[in-house]
């Protein structure tokens, strides 16, 4: 496993002081009077594993070729960074938690975290890691339930990068409620192919992915004993040159590099051996995925905390007002020294989830059987709320200490506290997370 790791991590090397990808465009922006580059990395280091240093010194070093201003430009241009995909993919880093026997390099939600922390904090942002993302969590439950035919067809050509992933779960209609999904796929009198019908909103990528992870009912509402069942995984080929598929990209507040879509389904054709696992049992599987979803955003939005207050601290050390550095004002110093901390104190409930979530798996090796689900789901979903609100703390902190400054694109931050509203509100949001520790965890009445 670390062989291959670091194996992938001296190509990693190599590459970082490669010249193959263009230069960005220069964006036209005014000239900065203040640098922007950080003396070292603010996230304490101590405690972490080789495997997840190794990795964030690897994805640090392939990220060092998309500077700020590419972001920017991403950003302001609404151009998806297909770059950083291939760069990842041809040193084998979109398989990272994909078995070794198709490609991948078989490590786990821990290192993945890692991975899509060290992009956003790179200075890419949510929208770097949110390019990245739904390959590496959405083919969780793919690389688990399908069977090894399917994961052989499936699952190799989005480790090479040939094709990517979106996930098809949210809907206009019903939300957060997504046992009450109306998308349906109904089977062919003949079995050999399906045919889904109903809309999906919000869905990230839609317009560069060749696959689709998507959630859909099988079995009406009123014919099921549970709302969990009558839904079922499917892995479908996603190709909007096809009848009957359509998206529309929805304009957005942040990350706006990476498209957020529309979806309609209008008698759309899948052949039947989409179905990953077994029909109606579809929301049990999927919730495979959305645990690791959770733990992987929770290290993206720490990743834009730390990459905000990096930018805030080195203005604050520059930037001269009234004889003195407005650093060494306790009322800019203090709001950044709290915000750090609180970064801190979710990095460990971070890394603890994933770590609960890895060692959860029976078929790895350092397997611990006394984990429940139940325990993976309280600390993935705590891990997703404490990171989320320490990085709007630090970007909307970073903002304020800057000035005007903080406003003005050139300088980013205002760019990471507008992507930062994202883990605040998806894949699941605040209140929901509240609601599920209020009823599970302290056993009271359920709310809602
Ligand atoms: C940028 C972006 C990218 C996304 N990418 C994807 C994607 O790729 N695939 C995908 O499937 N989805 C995606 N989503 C969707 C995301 O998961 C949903 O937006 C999220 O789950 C919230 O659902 P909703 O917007 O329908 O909110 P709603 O369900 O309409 O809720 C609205 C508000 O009401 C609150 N609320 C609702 N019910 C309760 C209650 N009982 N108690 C307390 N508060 C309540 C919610 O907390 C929320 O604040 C994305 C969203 C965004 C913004």
């Amino acid at each position: 496993m670390a062989k291959n790791l670091l194996s992938t991590f001296r190509t990693a090397s190599r590459l970082a002081t490669s010249s193959h990808l263009k230069p960005a465009p220069t964006p036209k922006c005014h000239p900065r009077h203040f640098s922007l580059t950080p003396r070292r990395r603010l996230m304490e280091t101590s405690g972490f594993t080789e495997e997840q240093l190794t990795v964030r010194d690897a994805i640090f070093k392939i990220c060092a070729n998309f500077s700020d201003d590419y972001w920017m430009e991403r950003d302001q241009t609404e151009t998806y960074p297909h770059e950083l995909h291939a760069a990842l993919a041809k040193d084998g880093w979109i398989g990272i938690a994909l078995p070794e026997e198709l490609g991948g390099s078989g490590l786990g939600i821990s290192e993945a975290t890692m991975m899509l922390q060290t992009i956003a904090e790179s200075g890419a942002g949510l929208a770097g890691a949110q390019s990245i993302h739904a390959n590496v969590y959405a083919t969780q439950p793919v690389a688990k339930f399908a069977t090894p035919d399917q994961r052989d067809r499936f699952l190799r050509r989005i480790i090479s990068g040939e094709w990517r992933t979106c996930f098809g779960v949210t809907e206009p209609n019903t939300g957060l409620e997504t046992l009450k999904l109306t998308t349906t796929a109904t089977k062919d009198p003949s079995g050999d192919s399906y045919t889904v019908t109903g809309q999906k909103i919000w869905i990230s990528s839609a317009q560069v992915a060749t696959k689709m992870v998507l959630l859909a009912r099988t079995t009406p509402l009123e014919e099921v004993k549970k709302p969990s069942e009558g839904l079922s995984m499917f892995y479908i080929d996603f190709d909007l040159t096809q009848p009957g598929l359509e998206a529309k990209k929805i304009r957005k507040m942040g990350g706006r590099a990476v498209d957020a879509n529309q979806v309609f389904f209008d008698n759309y054709r899948i052949p039947a051996d989409s179905l990953i696992g077994a029909e109606g049992q579809g929301f049990k599987i999927i919730l495979h995925g959305m645990n690791a979803e959770r733990t992987l955003l929770a290290g993206e939005a720490l990743g834009l905390g730390y990459a905000a207050l990096t930018k805030a601290s080195t203005y604050a050390r520059e930037r001269i007002v009234f004889g003195r550095p407005i650093g060494q004002n306790q009322g800019i110093q203090h709001p950044l020294a709290s915000a750090y901390m609180h970064l801190e104190a979710a990095k460990l409930a971070t890394y603890h989830a994933a770590r609960l979530y890895d060692r959860s798996n029976p078929e790895r090796p350092d397997y611990d059987a006394s984990i429940t689900q139940h325990a993976v789901g309280v600390a993935c979903n705590s891990a997703k709320y404490l990171a989320a609100e320490a990085a709007f703390t630090a970007c909307e902190r970073s903002v304020m200490s800057m000035g005007g400054m903080g406003y003005a694109a050139d300088y980013h931050v205002e760019r990471y506290l507008r992507e930062c509203f994202v883990p605040r509100i998806a894949p699941v949001s605040r209140e929901m997370i509240m609601n599920f520790v209020g009823e599970k965890v302290l056993g009271l009445p359920r709310s809602y």
